[in-house]
């Protein structure tokens, strides 16, 4: 009997112990999702206004862009206004390389300005050539062999010069042909007509030229240098001076060869007074205003 109470009186222990183990670990639990819920809700929090900081920080960057992207586009207008205003003078040289070009070449770097050279081919002139790029100019086609009887019987001909030249110079300097041209004796010469037989000719060999990827330049300012065997100095350098007064882009016609030593000793006052007329000084690219005494559509 006493075997059976004791037993009673464990079971009835058990029963409680679990009872009490239950309602412990269930309050437990109340309390722990109680405090995660607190948690949860105060991290809710942060993160919402976290987000509204990120918020604020958007409008105020989009406002930013907004006031930086009209401020580019001021800075633009007026880029654009400024570069209008600009006068560029191209000075270009035909006929070269001659005794003169080194001088040309130093005066060139004394004064910071870059030319265009419209060169032929001169046996032995390697180094001038070579020099010509190295120090920053443009080397142009001005054909072969200036031969008029030659490059003006026929397109083909006119073409087989260039390209011949084009061929040198790379050959020469390793640089690829600039293709900017300049027709000898200009591309609306009439000189071509005894040769061609046409009036007609040069109008198409431009057009012929431009389609083959060469841009063409003739000038709208021409020193005179080439209107006698040696133009005098004052002669060239007023000249120069009064017709850049009318134009905005000026592409200036000079000549390198041996006999003109008068445009080289012109050359320091032509650069000094294209500055004091505001100018600044360019070498002339397929993207520079075009000089072009034959329309070509
Ligand atoms: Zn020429």
């Amino acid at each position: 009997m006493k075997t059976s109470e004791s037993k009673s009186n464990l079971k009835s222990l058990i029963g409680k112990t679990i009872f009490f183990v239950i309602l412990f670990l269930s309050l437990i639990g109340t309390v722990f999702t109680q405090s995660q819920a607190i948690m949860a809700k105060s991290e809710s929090k942060k993160l919402q206004s976290e987000l509204e900081e990120v918020k604020s920080s958007i409008n105020n960057l989009s406002q930013q862009n907004t006031s930086l992207q009209a401020e580019i586009t001021d800075k633009e207008t007026a880029y654009k206004k400024a570069m209008e205003n600009i006068k560029f003078a191209y000075l270009t040289f035909d006929d070269g390389p001659s005794i003169h070009t080194d001088k040309l070449l130093d005066t060139l770097d004394k004064y910071k300005v870059k030319a265009t050279f419209f060169v032929n081919y001169k046996e032995g002139k390697d180094d001038i050539y070579k020099d010509i790029v190295k120090r920053g100019h443009v080397l142009a086609n001005h054909t072969y062999s200036h031969d008029y009887k030659k490059v003006y019987s026929s397109k083909d001909n006119f073409i087989a010069d260039v390209e011949k030249l084009d061929g040198e110079l790379e050959r020469i300097t390793g640089a690829k042909p600039s293709k900017i041209l300049r027709f000898p004796g200009g591309s609306n010469n009439t000189i071509s007509w005894n040769y061609s037989g046409s009036s007609r000719f040069m109008p198409e060999l431009a057009k012929e030229m431009t389609n083959k990827g060469y841009t063409f330049f003739d000038w709208n300012v021409d020193s005179t240098d080439a209107s006698t065997f040696r133009q005098e100095k004052h002669i060239i350098v007023n000249r120069v001076l009064e017709d850049c007064t009318y134009v905005k882009h000026a592409n200036i016609l000079m000549h390198d060869l041996d006999p003109k030593d008068t445009t080289l000793e012109a050359l320091p006052e032509i650069i000094e007074g294209l500055k004091n007329q505001g100018f600044m000084f360019d070498v002339l690219t397929h993207d520079s205003p075009k000089a072009q005494f034959t329309e070509v559509n």
